[in-house]
């Protein structure tokens, strides 16, 4: 076999791709049909293919590439901390600096009294120690009946089995099942779902689905909610400004643990380094990952506040759960510097400036394209909601996705990376995109959707 590089020709790496290589998310009749796009390269936000194509990258990778691709300091923060120790645990009694200063840095970043961060190395498995964290805490506190978490329909909290079941994605669920304990409410998707009621009433009655939900299972039961500031990989759906506001509200009221998943919205996406700083959430855990280290590593974790963190560390016996790579120092390295740059390099400042007014201005004014019901934009995370009639916010009668799949081929061939949910066209570019970039990946976005048309 010839040795694989760049250099091969596109058709034989794809057939090597095709022949070996399981993807995530996609059949292998995809695949065969049609080879998968080889990227060999990223400098900032542009993305270049093995046909020597130049791709705007309007996801960030998977949201996550915040600081932009081929960062020179990233790649000697690696390379430093390699030489100088590329592995070592930080179970039984032991841990080394980058966990340390990672940790310590987080509890300075993260609001109120998220001080204390378990690691993993991505948001799935952070999402798995929530698990268990909620329910030993609920065990320590002598009431090991609150086990249930409640979450949503469409949410997406990872593809692990723990991550997948909190998840509301029923096409998830439908892969190998779903573990016990998980119930989900409605989603507060006011464009799709919320009839002829105001956004203000249906985020009200949408959150208290999970005032309901509480009293129908027993509040003895519920040990926590989870829930996505904005819900990234359903859709980006951005809740009605009354919604958070009341979640929290019942999750006060019933003394229920307040998770919220900011593996999206962390780290300067919403225009703020958290995205529960933007919604006002007083969340109990964190989840974080990817921008984390801005995809550079795999890294994600859990930031706890005093009372949980507390409690789970007051017991004779061990937290029994963790990780080989829990605090991987590379990847903590990595992360350090990371949020170094994101700091000292203003970085969610620009995202404010570039946010507003000139990419809103922008996006929202491709609500004038007769296909688009809706425009999203917080920060730098946006939706456009495709429709056959706006008035009626009408769904495409055709089977789900048609809509989608036909403007995701045009984004594909005029070299644009948005995603693509059902008849929802989604935008999470890298953080330092700047505005001459912005007209590039609008310009592209609206002659996709002028073809798909
Ligand atoms: N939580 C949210 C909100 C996510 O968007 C994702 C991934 O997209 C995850 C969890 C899972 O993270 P990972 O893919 O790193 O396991």
């Amino acid at each position: 076999m010839n040795k694989i590089t760049n250099h091969l020709p596109t058709a034989e790496l794809q057939a090597l791709d095709a022949a070996h290589h399981m993807h995530p998310f996609t059949s292998d009749a995809a695949l065969a049909k049609r080879g998968a796009r080889v990227i060999t390269a990223a400098k900032g936000v542009w993305l270049t293919d093995s046909e020597g194509n130049r791709i705007i990258d309007g996801m960030a990778g998977l949201w996550c590439v915040n600081v932009g691709y081929g960062r020179e300091e990233l790649a000697e923060a690696a390379a430093r901390q390699i030489r100088e120790l590329s592995y070592y645990n930080t179970f039984f009694m032991t841990t080394h600096v980058p966990a340390i200063a990672l940790a310590a840095k987080l509890a300075q970043l993260a609001p109120g009294d998220l001080n204390h961060v378990f690691f993993a190395s991505s948001g799935s498995e952070a999402n798995d120690t929530n698990i268990r964290l909620v329910r030993r805490y609920w065990d320590i506190k002598g009431q090991p009946e609150k086990r249930v978490i409640i979450a949503r329909r469409n949410g997406y909290h990872g593809s692990t089995m723990g991550g997948g079941s909190l998840g509301g994605m029923t096409y998830i669920h439908a892969a190998g099942g779903k573990i016990d304990g998980i119930e989900h409410i409605g989603q507060p998707h006011w464009w799709a779902e919320g009839g002829d009621m105001t956004p203000e009433e249906f985020g009200l009655m949408r959150a208290r689905e999970l005032e309901e939900k509480i009293l129908e299972l027993g509040v003895e039961k519920v040990a926590a909610f989870i829930g996505e500031p904005i819900q990234g990989a359903g859709g980006v759906i951005v809740p009605p400004s009354t919604y958070w506001p009341e979640i929290q509200r019942i999750c006060d009221k019933y003394g229920i643990l307040l998770i919220v998943d900011e593996v999206i919205t962390g780290f300067g996406r919403t225009g703020n380094w958290f995205g529960s700083q933007t919604f006002g959430i007083k969340p109990h855990i964190m989840t974080i990952a990817k921008g984390l280290s801005s995809g550079y590593q795999p890294i994600g974790g859990s930031i706890v506040c005093d009372e949980i963190a507390h409690v789970v560390g007051s017991a004779d016996d061990d937290f029994n759960h963790g990780y080989t790579y829990s605090g991987h120092p590379v990847a903590a390295a990595v992360a350090l510097e990371n949020l170094r740059i994101i700091e000292e390099d203003g970085v969610i400042d620009h995202v404010r400036d570039v946010a507003h007014p000139y990419l809103a201005e922008r996006w929202h004014a491709l609500a004038d394209h007769p296909m688009v019901g809706e425009t999203k934009l917080v920060g730098l995370m946006g939706a456009l909601q495709l429709t056959p009639n706006k008035e009626k916010r009408a769904k495409f009668a055709a089977k789900p996705g048609t809509v989608g799949l036909r403007t995701r081929e045009r984004c594909f061939r005029n070299n644009l990376v948005m995603r693509h949910v059902y008849d929802r066209m989604i935008i999470s570019p890298p953080l330092v995109i700047t505005p001459e970039e912005i007209d590039v990946l609008i310009a592209r976005a609206r002659l996709s959707l002028d073809e798909a048309y």
